[in-house]
């Protein structure tokens, strides 16, 4: 019994395996072409040095773009993908997480407020309005928005920057934003 008890979990673990390396590859096939998460924005709409600008308060690093746009913009979804999570803190103000292609998460914060939409959203579905919450309160209206992989880029690792080993996970929107 034991041993027949152990050969199941073993085939559990095996699937669970296959699975797991299935979704992977699956999520790297699925292509990853955004569109710019702002309506009627152009890449003139933010400063493309901003990226991993420092010092840059409790963050030390800027970890994304910020682009600029009148209040209550149309936040669009830059892929299609799930929401994964939102919320308001006292930095982010309004915030969402995005789960897109490529295992890409893709952070959208300083909204000034998010539309209720399903779990599974479309590229181009509006998800929220361009806003000035949490710490950018008083500061021109902007998204700042942050692409990061969950797979580590360990290529992108760069020693001689400030929290450079970071750069594994979170990615330039410069080079995805075209
Ligand atoms: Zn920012």
């Amino acid at each position: 019994m034991r041993y027949f008890k152990r050969g199941i979990l073993s085939v559990h673990k095996n699937i669970i395996a296959r699975l797991f390396l299935f979704l992977l590859i699956i999520g790297y096939l699925v292509p990853e072409k955004l569109i710019i998460p702002v309506e009627c924005a152009s890449r003139k709409d933010w400063n493309k040095d901003s990226f991993w600008h420092y010092p840059w308060g409790k963050s030390v690093t800027h970890k994304g773009v910020d682009i600029f746009a009148k209040n209550k913009t149309k936040v669009l979804a830059p892929s299609s993908g799930i929401l994964i999570a939102k919320g308001y803190g006292a930095i982010a103000g309004n915030y969402i997480y995005m789960l897109g292609p490529h295992w890409h998460i893709y952070y959208f914060c300083h909204l000034d407020s998010i539309s209720s939409n399903p779990f599974l959203v479309k590229q181009g579905q509006v998800i929220g309005f361009v806003g000035n919450s949490g710490n950018a309160a008083f500061k021109q209206p902007h998204l700042h928005f942050s692409i990061a992989t969950i797979i580590p880029y360990i290529w992108k690792l760069d020693l001689f920057d400030k929290q450079g080993w970071l750069k594994m996970f979170y990615l330039d929107p410069n080079n995805y934003l075209l």
